[in-house]
């Protein structure tokens, strides 16, 4: 079963001046992990944007999910239903506590506070910052940050994770750490997990690598 199926899409800005996306080809299946490696400015964050539907393609073909990204309204409920995100841009709410930040996704679903504040804390124990939830991220080091993220990005059961540098600003012990729970969940939840790294050894831990330069897919391998 297919979760991501993307064909030829294509993106510039710059009134067309900058070809950001020029034919990406690319489906992975439900429950794969893969990386995306390629140089700067070759197109990863793009391609990363489209999926998770917060940038909309010029040309081509994207399905995410079942749902037709060409042409899909509501993208709000898409994407809090369906990807959870672990970027680096998307930062935690600084005025909010940790557990409060963790339910943000929640509140576009049913979820009344007391399931909300359930799920937010099953999430937190296994990024193991139960006794942080009190706390404001401010106060938190950089790897209890994106423990924080992670357990943002599954607190509504996303079938995709998209990750963007997970391990960017972490020194090479904390990366590991965040890196293994991301493998765990990934495995625990089958959810789909697709990261953009620029580390080598961090890309070879997927299951899959696809590289990607000026634009277009150039080499897909299987690791594992
Ligand atoms: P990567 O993530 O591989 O570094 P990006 O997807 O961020 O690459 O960028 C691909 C190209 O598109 C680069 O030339 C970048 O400068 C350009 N680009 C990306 N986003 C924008 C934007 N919002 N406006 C203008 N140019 C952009
Ligand atoms: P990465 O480190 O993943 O390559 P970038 O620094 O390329 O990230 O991009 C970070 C964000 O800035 C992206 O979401 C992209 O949309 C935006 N961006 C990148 N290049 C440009 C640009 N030339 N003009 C405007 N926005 C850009």
């Amino acid at each position: 079963e297919n979760v991501i199926e993307i064909k030829n899409l294509k993106k510039s800005y710059d009134n067309g001046n900058i070809k950001a996306l020029n034919g990406i080809d690319l489906t992975v299946k439900k429950g794969e992990f893969i990386s995306i490696m390629g140089p700067s400015g070759s197109g990863k964050s793009t391609l990363l944007n489209m999926i998770g539907a917060l940038d909309t393609a010029d040309e081509g073909m994207i399905k995410v999910a079942g749902i037709d990204l060409m042409k899909a309204k509501k993208l709000n409920l898409f994407r809090s239903q369906e990807i959870g995100f672990v970027f680096q841009m998307h930062n935690l709410i600084p005025n909010l506590s940790v557990i409060e930040n963790v339910e943000i996704p929640m509140y576009e679903t049913k979820a009344n506070s007391s399931e909300m504040r359930e799920r937010a804390l099953e999430l937190l124990k296994s990024v193991n910052l139960e006794k942080k939830i009190d706390q404001k991220p401010t106060k938190l080091s950089g790897g209890e940050r994106q423990r924080v993220a992670i357990a943002r990005a599954l607190v509504n059961h996303p079938s995709i994770i998209l990750a963007d540098e997970p391990t960017g600003s972490l020194d090479s012990k904390t990366g590991e750490v965040i890196l293994d729970l991301l493998k765990e969940l990934h495995t625990k939840e089958n959810v789909t997990l697709v990261m953009v790294t620029h580390e080598p050894y961090v890309g070879n831990m997927a299951e899959r690598l696809v590289t990607v330069l000026d634009g277009k897919c150039k080499t897909d391998e299987k690791l594992r």
